[in-house]
């Protein structure tokens, strides 16, 4: 939005008010980007050469700006075209998809007449078989009279919603910028950080921020960056956690900011994952099988409005009387399920449309940041200016290798080719055969490749295709094994298209469920996703990460692609060391060859401060195994003491009922894993936690596959060994022990248990405000 004029593409007008009837999500594969772009480019190289194509177009009604691309006009024949790449049967598209291809031709017929000045135009809509590669043109001839008809009648049907949106953005930004700091001051640390942050989004550059816990960081990145989206012209911020508890937080900082400005009409929503929005799981998204997909589009008007006014602020009171504080909600998973179903339409999808008009909008780091991310589609659409914020942001590095990361596993296809139709088993044969052929190659269990093995990824293309192509033929047809291999496959085709030094191929083999067959693994394993996310950060107007172990900077700066312009703040803690006594007891290796002989000096630290000082305790190991010796030995020697076991696969239920054991009054040790559901986001203030032992580096085991990402860090940033092993082992630890101090008046011992803690190198990776000591053996 600019001034006093509302920007609109000609996508988003269209949308908005011309898609009707059901939502339509039944599997009909659609052509990959590559496709489509190729499909493009067959279809206007077919053209003559003055053919034009990508056309800019734009025109006004009142205050709406429309602006797009048209793909293609020939101006001999006067024919402007919409090319549509699809697989299949062409009578299987919806209607209200035509339609909605129609109204975007139809539009796109009206700024050509005007911008060329032209009286009629024919507008075709090409759909193009990427099967057949073959044509379909259905075609119109429109005056330029009746197109502008059409033109202003959607405009019109938008400019009230338009007009509204204005005058919400209006009134959000004056109150933003009028809008005071929720808290009578800013807790010590949360000054800085807000400076940080308010500063990065004036220069429009990317800031890292380390800062440390319990100086409110949540309230203290958003409430700069929504004042800054105000005078900056931000149309969104989007707030990015890794967990369900970080939304929530970023929701409660939402309501401390709005209590501090009850007028303020912030709209505020919450995306949850469609395994948990859907509240009809059994069903597919189509209108024949969902009844919230059936008129979901008619009924979707009637639900975003309901949606927007939930979130309307309370109206100004009176002169004098005392401000009506009406409820304010913001759309979380749950106000928006009730508003989705109060209106029979789906609650996801009912999300993914108020993503479009809402001001924060809280989710998980993959809307933004994975290979299709929604909230990242609509800003390239829209053309949004954003700030992006990354709660918890040491955990990008190994989510997003995630995002960029792909397997595929034999077994599942030999099962697969047994029972698919008649017309897939030769590709999925091919398939097999190259599969078969890779694991007699490989004599290793485990290997690393250079190269993608050309002549397998060609079979598994093939395959793609053919499954494609059966599928759009036979659309009721399922099997929810041959969608995954499907998309598992199209994943993996995908991430080969931008195979490099970012990534490694590797092959791990093992035993099969019958002897003949060996089983294997492929995976093209992202470890720097530097390269898909630099992009990222570049579409946004301001990304700040947070969290408070962010450094070495340059690891994160190189993993993670941040522009070179980034800036960075590391918030000085409002502890001081004499709050916390850390103790390294350089006296016990927990090496894995000296782990036995470690048990007992282990339980007799541990005992010796626990007689010292009784409470609530947390003791960190590197596995499940070595917890569970060491917790045995503890508690043959200290009978008395009470031990809680972290287990394997814990529920959040179990979660929550392992941490309600440490309470004011209580008294025991937890035994957990590092790295694991209580090395960090655990809030134990005061006497709920008085201390911590960590027996680890929490060094990445040593395996094929680590030693692969080392050496491969060695030759991209010279620094394998550390950006490998020793950085994100010792991230962990710090967040561990983190746990310990959460506020002012916390007090707390921390041990550090191995030799190798007592090194420079190793210490100068720990916070500044920790004094380090050397523990003295127990007897
Ligand atoms: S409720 Fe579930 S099945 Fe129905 S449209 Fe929504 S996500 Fe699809």
């Amino acid at each position: 939005m600019n001034g006093a004029t509302y920007t609109v593409a000609v996508r988003a007008l269209c949308e908005f008010t011309a898609k009707t009837g059901d939502l339509d999500l039944r599997f009909t594969p659609s052509p990959t980007a590559q496709e489509g772009i190729a499909g493009h480019a067959l279809v206007t190289s077919r053209r003559d050469d003055d053919y034009e194509t990508e056309i800019a177009l734009s025109g006004d009604f009142g205050p709406l700006h429309v602006r797009g691309r048209a793909d293609g006009y020939d101006r001999r024949a006067n024919r402007l075209e919409e090319i549509k790449t699809y697989r299949g049967d062409l009578k299987n598209m919806p209607d209200n998809q035509r339609q909605l291809h129609w109204a975007q031709v139809k539009i796109y017929g009206h700024l050509l007449c005007k911008d060329q000045g032209l009286d009629k135009v024919h507008l075709a809509l090409v759909y193009f078989d990427i099967g057949s590669q073959k044509e379909t043109l259905l075609h119109e001839e429109h005056t330029a009279l009746a197109l502008r008809a059409y033109f202003e009648k959607q405009c019109g049907l938008f400019l009230r919603w338009a007009e509204k949106e204005m005058a919400h953005r209006e009134a959000r930004d004056a109150q933003l910028k009028a809008m005071r700091f929720p808290h009578a001051d800013f807790r010590p640390g949360q000054r800085q950080l807000a400076e940080a942050m308010y500063k990065a989004s004036n220069r429009g550059v990317c800031l890292l921020a380390q800062a440390p816990t319990g100086i409110g960081k949540t309230v203290g990145s958003l409430f700069p960056m929504l004042k800054a989206s105000a005078k900056h012209g931000v149309d969104k911020v989007f707030f990015l956690a890794a967990k369900t508890s970080g939304r929530q937080m970023a929701l409660d900082a939402v309501d401390i900011i709005r209590a501090g400005a009850p007028l303020l009409p912030l709209r505020t929503l919450e995306l949850a994952a469609k395994s948990t929005a859907c509240v009809n799981p059994d069903k597919a998204c189509h209108g024949e099988s969902c009844p919230l997909a059936k008129g979901f589009y008619d009924r979707l008007p009637a639900a975003r409005q309901a949606a927007l006014d939930i979130m309307l602020p309370p109206a100004p009171s009176p002169a004098g009387a005392e401000a009506a504080r009406a409820p304010f909600l913001a759309l979380d998973r749950e106000t928006l399920r009730a508003v989705a179903l109060a209106h029979d339409v789906c609650p996801y999808y009912l999300s993914s449309e108020m993503a479009r008009w809402c001001d924060i909008v809280i989710g998980d780091y993959n809307y933004y940041f994975d290979i299709s991310a929604m909230l990242h589609s609509l800003t390239l659409l829209n053309d949004w200016k954003v700030n992006v914020l990354v709660d918890e942001a040491h955990n990008m590095v190994s989510r997003a290798r995630k995002m960029y990361s792909a397997e595929m596993e034999h077994a599942g296809l030999r099962m697969l080719r047994k029972v698919v139709p008649e017309e897939l088993k030769k590709p999925l044969d091919r398939v097999h055969r190259q599969w078969n052929q890779l694991e007699k190659d490989q004599t290793a269990e485990y290997q690393c490749y250079a190269t993608l093995p050309e002549k397998f990824m060609g079979a598994l293309q093939t395959a793609a295709t053919a499954i494609s192509d059966y599928m759009a033929d036979h659309p009721s047809y399922v099997d929810a094994d041959l969608q995954e291999f499907y998309f598992g496959a199209l994943l993996f085709a995908r991430l080969a298209e931008s195979f490099g030094d970012h990534a490694l191929f590797d092959i791990e083999k093992s035993e099969g469920a019958r002897a003949s067959h060996s089983n294997s693994v492929l995976c093209i394993r992202n470890i720097v996703p530097a390269p898909f996310l630099k992009p990222r950060f570049e579409s946004t107007h301001t990304t700040a990460l947070f969290s408070a172990t962010l450094s070495p900077w340059n690891y994160f700066g190189d993993m993670l692609g941040m522009p070179d312009t980034t800036a960075w703040v590391d918030v000085e803690s409002p502890f001081v060391a004499e709050q916390l006594s850390v103790q390294v007891a350089s006296h016990i290796s927990t090496r894995y060859q000296h782990r036995q002989q470690s048990l007992r000096p282990i339980a007799a630290l541990m005992g010796g401060q626990y007689q010292r000082q009784r409470g609530n305790y947390l003791a960190f190991f590197s596995s499940f195994d070595y917890m569970e010796k060491a917790a045995n030995q503890f508690a043959e020697a200290y009978p008395e003491v009470p031990v809680w076991r972290q287990s394997r696969r814990m529920d959040e239920a179990a979660r929550a009922q392992f941490l309600a054991r440490f309470t004011l009054e209580s008294e025991g040790i937890g035994f957990a894993v590092l790295g694991g559901s209580f090395g960090e986001g655990v809030d134990l203030p005061g006497a709920r936690l008085i201390g911590a032992f960590v027996a680890t580096l929490g060094l990445p085991q040593i395996n094929p596959v680590n030693e692969q990402i080392r050496l491969r860090m060695d030759a991209i940033f010279g620094a394998g060994y550390d950006y490998t092993y020793t950085y994100p082992g010792l991230q962990k630890v710090v967040q561990a022990a983190g746990r310990v101090i959460r506020t002012q008046s916390d007090q707390g011992t921390v041990y550090l248990i191995d030799d190798r803690f007592g090194r420079p190198e190793i210490q100068q990776l720990m916070p500044a405000w920790w004094r380090i000591e050397s523990a003295v053996p127990t007897p």
